[in-house]
């Protein structure tokens, strides 16, 4: 499978922490282990010519990862609708954490994407409540993420396809973590945790999430599809 990692690589340039945590970036970590289990994965950032998403590349990717948190209105909106084009199309998408707030997942859902949060290292506990779900193969419930940034309902999307997985907080917060949808042809899978400061994309539970849903999101293959005005197939 072709897969395209982009994150807006800002954090990691101007925060010591989180470039030690990420030596080559989040998307770095993010590809690394979808590469050890054979994908071809490429990675691509904001600063990068058309933000690493030319036409070309994403008209070969078949499962586009998004991270970005700071910088989300500096995406520019041409490459926005070339990517909101490519998920109806049937490319996958799998939107993290932050990411939530990007002008791609706002597109695709139609509403403010907004959300409580407090970051404050707290521990986040992610319960499967969709155990035959192929994203959660093999995932034991619940996953203990000891230090993550809080993210609390109510989470302002539409009411999503499916329902993943729902991550409590140490502080009393629920938020629904791990939820899909459908757009056109294309599959998507915002997944919560990855903030920056934490070690959440080290940690193999994660990474192993990552690898199945991008095995769900995977194109369809779809013969070309007729639209308009169309003759009866049988007359009289
Ligand atoms: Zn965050």
């Amino acid at each position: 499978m072709k897969i395209t990692v982009w994150n807006e690589f800002r954090h990691e340039q101007s925060d010591v922490k989180v470039a030690t945590l990420y030596p080559h970036g989040i998307h770095g970590a993010i590809a690394e282990p979808l590469r050890a289990i054979g994908h071809e994965v490429r990675t691509a950032t904001l600063d990068e010519q058309e933000h690493g998403l030319t036409k070309e590349i994403l008209a070969e990717t078949d499962v586009l990862i998004w991270w970005g948190h700071q910088a989300h209105d500096i995406v520019e909106d041409r490459i926005v609708e070339r990517v909101v084009e490519r998920v109806l199309a049937g490319m996958g998408l799998i939107v993290l954490h932050s990411g939530h707030f990007s002008k791609v997942f706002k597109r695709l859902m139609g509403t403010s994407c907004d959300l409580k949060w407090r970051e404050d290292g707290e521990m986040e506990r992610l319960w499967v409540v969709d155990p035959s779900h192929p994203i959660v193969a093999g995932i034991e419930s619940p996953i203990e993420l000891k230090h993550e940034e809080m993210y609390g309902e109510f989470f302002d999307i539409p009411t999503p396809d499916e329902v993943v997985l729902i991550s409590w907080f140490q502080g009393g917060e629920v938020f629904r973590s791990g939820i899909t949808y459908r757009r056109g042809l294309g599959k998507i899978f915002y997944f919560r945790p990855g903030h920056e400061t934490y070690p959440t994309y080290h940690d193999k539970t994660v990474q192993k999430i990552l690898s199945n849903a991008v095995q769900w999101a995977a194109p369809a293959d779809v013969p070309a599809l007729k639209f308009g005005h169309s003759a009866p197939l049988e007359r009289g």
